[in-house]
């Protein structure tokens, strides 16, 4: 490792925002390699390319090469912002400039089709093999297609998910645009475990935002499969403070878990399919799996997500192989791009730290997720997570927590503020 005394390399990871201290005093160093380790990261959103970003920074003799088959990356949070008009599409794109240029790190714009864990290479879609030491993934989520009846892939053309950022995103706008004033919007939130669990009631809240504006007599109805959702009386009570009677909510056991869809009448069904629900929009958010890759490479377990040690990330099914983000089975940590961001970090601290044949430190975990409900009101949550006796990460009791259910105006502005600085940190932490 060039460049970077063992004393430096640890204050970095500690810098990283991802480590303590804890676990150093007294390690032993290994003897280092004289060539140049090759760590190959598959995906560049919020967790792949943090960790190509940090693998680079924690040791720049680290030869990275991240794959990602778009050229431009459409973060999902701000999505819903540009469903209630206070962001514009072109506001949520990264690029991977900085990442290039700065951080050295070599891009590789195509898709990965196939993983050899043995002979340690991927193949990508032109044919190219790319040889790895190390292999990190963070390919996101994939959708379970059919699992409500009738919601495959063909459907989403016409009653979106919206839960991948982009042309989705841009279709759910239209479709509000053209429904007509007084018209039922229906939102069918999935059951556990699932990306961005504030994700649905924010998107609620920025509806709503908008109808307020253009279609007031309008209706939204949530047919959710869950019997709660997060930060729920924070959510129902501004609701009602924002768009009194315009949101029914209906939890899984009253009639909310939907069963089928027939995308040519835009209806859903409930109640094992007796009960029909027609939408002028719905948008259905389907039950959630690990990443395509994940899956035809078989890192998966049957859980369908990919289980992996909660200290180091590696893969418990193929070594050499670190599996982060949302695809990851990693204890009560929920799916999210703050999460992402942060076992990235974890993940580039451990392989940086397996080269340099230091100890990894113990890990802290933070996520914060901030909501709109409306342009000036802002909702938070936030957690800690630290690894149990049972090397598996859980929350902290006492640490992080939620915004107070009575707060004043000025406090919920600036929470709506705050979630603006946070998009800003989060896309400069990972892409800049
Ligand atoms: C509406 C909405 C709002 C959200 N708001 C927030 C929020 O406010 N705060 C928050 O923390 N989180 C939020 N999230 C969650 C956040 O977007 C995800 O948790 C995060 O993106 C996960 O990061 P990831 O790296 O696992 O996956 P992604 O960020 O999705 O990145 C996966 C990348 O892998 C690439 N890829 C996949 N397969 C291949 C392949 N075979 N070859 C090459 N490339 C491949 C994809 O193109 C993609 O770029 C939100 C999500 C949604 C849907």
């Amino acid at each position: 490792m060039a460049g970077i005394s063992r004393r430096n390399f640890v204050k970095l990871l500690g810098t990283g925002g991802a480590m303590s201290a804890l676990g150093l005093a007294g390690c032993e160093t290994v003897p280092k390699s004289k060539v140049s380790p090759k760590v190959v990261v598959l995906g560049g959103g919020f967790g792949g390319a943090t960790c190509a970003k940090f693998l680079r920074i924690y040791d720049p003799s680290i030869n990275v090469t991240l794959i990602e088959q778009n050229s431009s990356f459409v973060t999902c949070p701000g999505s819903n912002w540009v469903l209630g008009g206070l962001r514009k599409m072109e506001d949520l794109n990264q690029n991977y400039n900085t990442l290039r240029t700065k951080h050295g790190i070599n891009i590789v714009h195509e898709r990965v089709t196939s993983i050899d864990p043995v002979k340690r290479n991927v193949t990508t879609s032109s044919g190219k093999t790319i040889e790895y030491d190390k292999l990190v993934m963070s390919p996101g989520i994939g959708f379970r297609w059919n699992a409500i009846e009738g919601y495959d892939e063909a459907a989403t053309e016409i009653i979106p998910h919206a839960w991948k950022a982009g042309a989705q995103t841009i279709l759910l706008q239209k479709q509000l645009k053209a429904m007509p004033d007084g018209g039922t919007v229906i939102i069918c939130p999935p059951g556990m475990p699932f990306r961005c669990p504030p994700g649905p009631p924010e998107r609620v809240s920025m509806i709503a935002h908008y109808l307020k504006q253009e279609k007031p007599r309008s209706k939204i109805l949530i047919l959710d499969a869950k019997e709660g959702f997060s930060k729920q009386d924070l959510f129902m009570d501004a609701w009602n403070e924002l768009y009194p009677g315009m949101i029914e909510w209906v939890p899984g056991s009253k009639g909310g878990l939907v069963k089928r869809v027939d995308p040519k009448t835009r209806t859903v069904y409930t109640d094992e399919g007796q009960t029909a629900h027609k939408g002028d929009v719905i948008n259905i958010i389907p039950p959630q799996r690990a990443g395509d890759i994940a899956i035809t490479s078989g890192l998966v377990d049957k859980s369908g997500w990919c289980p992996v040690s909660q200290h180091t990330f590696e893969s418990t099914i193929a070594p050499n192989v670190y599996v982060i983000g949302d695809s990851s089975a990693a204890g009560a940590l929920p799916k999210s791009g703050h999460i992402a961001n942060n076992i990235a970090k974890m993940t580039a601290a451990s392989i940086a730290s397996h080269y340099r044949g230091i100890q990894l430190p113990l890990p802290s975990i933070v996520n914060t997720c901030y909501s709109l409900v409306g342009p000036e009101y802002g909702i938070s949550i936030a957690a800690v997570y630290r690894l149990d006796e049972k090397g598996e990460l859980v929350g902290i009791k006492g640490a992080g927590g939620l915004s107070p259910r009575s707060a004043p105006s000025l406090q919920r502005m600036q929470e709506a503020r705050y979630a603006g600085g946070w998009y800003t940190a989060i896309t400069a932490d990972s892409f800049g």
